[in-house]
C-alpha cells in the first residue's frame, strides 16, 4: 500500500519504518527541515534500538523516502497516518494544534479519497475535530474517512513494540476503512479490535493512566514500607503473583516520567472534567507522583547535609542516568531535571553521566556546576555519593568495589532498586534505596 506518515518523531519515524519493512511504500513528513536533511542523509536523529538499520534498508530497496512536503506525500498515499506531537498546555490539556495544522495541510492536498488515520494521542472528540477541519478546507468534496488508530509503543523497545503489539486497535464506523487498515496490520498476526472513535480514543489514554496508576500505586505502598521496615521488592512481588493484577509497573521508584505518561493523565483529568465526569482517583495518581523526586531528594540532603540555607555546597554528588527511561535519549519529562535542579538549588556540584542522552540533557539541565562524564567510573570519582536516576542495564553490571575506591565517601541512593541491597553493602557501600530498609556497609569489604 502507498502510506505516508506525517510528523517524523519516536511514533512517526518508528511507525513508517515498520510499514516500510513490511512492503509498503512509505513516504515520512515533517516540517523540522533539519529532521528531514538529517534523514535523507541517512542519519537517524534519535536514539531508539534497531530504527538507524530499519530505515537504513527501507531506503536502499527504495521503499522509504523523507520530505517536507505533506502535499507531495499526501497525494501519493492511500493511507494517511497523523503522528504529529500533542504536548500539554500550560493548563494540562491538550495542544492540538499540530494536529489541525497537519489535518489542514491535509485538506489541501485532498484530490482522491483517502483514509486518514489518528496515531497521535488526542482526547475522545479530536477525530470529529479532524474531520471538522479537513471538511473545511479540503478544495471539492472530495471522500475521506477519519480513523482513530492509538499507537502504545514503548521508546526503547519501539520496534518490538511495534511488530508485536499486544493488540491493535482500529476506531471507526466505516467497514471499508476498517477493512483496509485490518489489511495492513494482518501480516503482524496480532489481535485487532475494531471499536467506534471515540472508544478507540478513550482506550489510549484509559491505557496509560491506569498503568500510571499501578505506579503511583506501588510507590504508595513503598512509602509504607519505607515507614514499616518491610521491602517493597517482596510486597510487589506477592502482589504480582495474582493473575487478577499481574507484575508489570509494580516497580517502585521516583515515578513515571517521559513524553507521555505524565501529559496524558493530566489531559483525562481534564477531558473528564470538561465531560461532567470528574476522574478524581487520577488527582491522587498525580500527587502521589508529584512528590516522589522531593522526597528523595530531601533524603539525599539529610544524610549529606552540612546545614545552612545551602545543605549540599562543596559536596560533589554523581548522578547516573539521565534520560526518562533507559535504552532512549528521550529527555522529556524526564525525573534527571528535577534532582538535578533541586541538588544545586541546595549547593551541590554535579557530575553527570548517561550512556546516550547527554548531547540532548546539556541544554535542558545546563552546564553550571554540572560537569558531564564518559562513563559511570568517571562520574563517580572524588563523590560524596552517587544518585541512580535511570536504570540503565551497564548500572546493574557495575563493578561496585571499584566504585566504592573512586568515591570520595562510598554512598548510593538508588532510584530504581536496581541492586540487592546485602550485595551493595558487601562490597562496602551505605546503601539507600526505594521502599527497602537502607544498608550500612559491611567491614572488611
Ligand atoms: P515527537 O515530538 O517526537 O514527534 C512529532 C513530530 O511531528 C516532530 O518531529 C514535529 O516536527 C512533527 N510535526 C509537528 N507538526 C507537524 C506538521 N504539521 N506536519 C508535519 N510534521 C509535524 O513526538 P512523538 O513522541 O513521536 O509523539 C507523537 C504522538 O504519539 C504524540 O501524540 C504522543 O503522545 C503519541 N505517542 C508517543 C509515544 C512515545 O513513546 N513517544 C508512544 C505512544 C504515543
Amino acid at each position: 500500500m502507498n502510506i505516508c506518515v506525517i510528523g517524523s518523531g519516536y511514533v512517526g519515524l518508528v511507525t513508517g519504518a515498520v510499514f516500510a519493512d513490511m512492503g509498503n511504500d512509505v513516504i515520512c513528513v515533517d516540517v523540522d527541515e533539519n529532521r528531514i536533511r538529517t534523514l535523507q542523509k541517512g542519519e537517524c536523529p534519535i536514539y531508539e534500538p534497531r530504527l538507524p538499520e530499519m530505515i537504513s534498508h527501507n531506503r536502499r530497496e527504495g521503499r522509504l523516502e523523507f520530505t517536507t512536503s505533506t502535499a507531495f506525500a499526501v497525494r501519493r498515499s492511500e493511507i494517511v497516518f497523523i503522528c504529529v506531537g500533542t504536548p500539554p498546555k500550560e493548563d494540562g490539556r491538550t495542544d492540538l494544534s499540530q494536529v489541525e495544522a497537519a489535518s489542514r495541510d491535509i485538506a489541501e492536498a485532498l484530490h482522491e479519497s483517502k483514509i486518514i488515520v489518528t496515531k497521535s494521542t488526542v482526547p475522545v472528540g479530536t477525530g470529529d475535530f479532524v474531520r471538522n477541519v479537513i471538511e473545511a478546507h479540503r478544495h471539492n468534496g472530495t471522500s475521506f474517512e477519519v480513523v482513530s488508530n492509538p499507537e502504545f509503543l514503548r521508546e526503547g523497545q519501539a520496534i518490538r513494540d511495534t511488530l508485536q503489539p499486544d493488540r491493535i486497535v482500529i476506531g471507526t464506523s466505516s467497514k471499508e476503512a476498517a477493512a483496509r487498515l485490518s489489511e495492513l496490520y494482518r501480516p503482524l498476526e496480532r489481535p485487532i479490535l475494531i471499536t467506534d472513535m471515540h472508544s478507540a480514543e478513550i482506550i489510549k489514554y484509559a491505557s496509560n493512566a491506569f498503568l500510571a496508576t499501578k505506579i503511583s500505586f506501588i510507590n504508595s505502598v513503598a512509602n509504607l514500607c519505607e515507614r514499616a521496615g518491610a521491602d517493597v521488592k517482596a510486597v510487589a512481588k506477592g502482589i504480582g503473583a495474582d493473575a487478577r493484577i499481574g507484575s508489570a509497573f509494580l516497580e517502585a521508584g521516583l515515578g513515571y516520567g517521559g513524553s507521555c505518561f505524565p501529559k496524558d493523565v493530566d489531559s483525562l483529568l481534564h477531558t473528564s472534567q470538561d465531560f461532567g465526569a470528574p476522574f478524581e482517583i487520577l488527582t491522587s495518581v498525580t500527587a502521589e507522583n508529584d512528590s516522589r523526586v522531593p522526597r528523595f531528594a530531601q533524603r539525599v540532603i539529610d544524610r549529606l547535609s552540612n546545614g545552612g540555607p545551602r545543605p549540599l555546597s562543596g559536596r560533589s554528588i554523581a548522578i547516573l542516568g539521565l534520560a526518562f527511561k533507559p535504552d532512549t535519549d528521550d529527555m522529556r519529562e524526564a525525573k534527571s531535571v528535577e534532582i538535578c535542579s533541586l541538588l544545586q538549588k541546595a549547593g551541590a556540584a554535579l557530575r553527570a553521566y548517561d550512556p546516550v542522552a547527554v548531547e540532548k540533557a546539556k541544554p535542558i539541565i545546563g552546564e553550571e556546576n554540572v560537569e558531564y562524564c564518559r562513563n559511570a567510573y568517571e562520574a563517580v570519582q572524588g563523590a560524596d555519593a552517587a544518585v541512580i536516576v535511570t536504570e540503565w542495564r551497564e548500572f546493574i553490571q557495575l563493578n561496585l568495589s571499584r566504585l566504592r575506591d573512586a568515591m570520595s565517601q562510598p554512598i548510593i541512593f538508588d532510584g530504581r532498586n536496581i541492586y540487592p541491597p546485602e550485595q551493595v553493602a558487601a562490597a562496602g557501600i551505605e546503601y539507600h534505596s526505594i521502599g527497602r530498609p537502607s544498608a550500612a556497609p559491611k567491614e572488611n569489604a
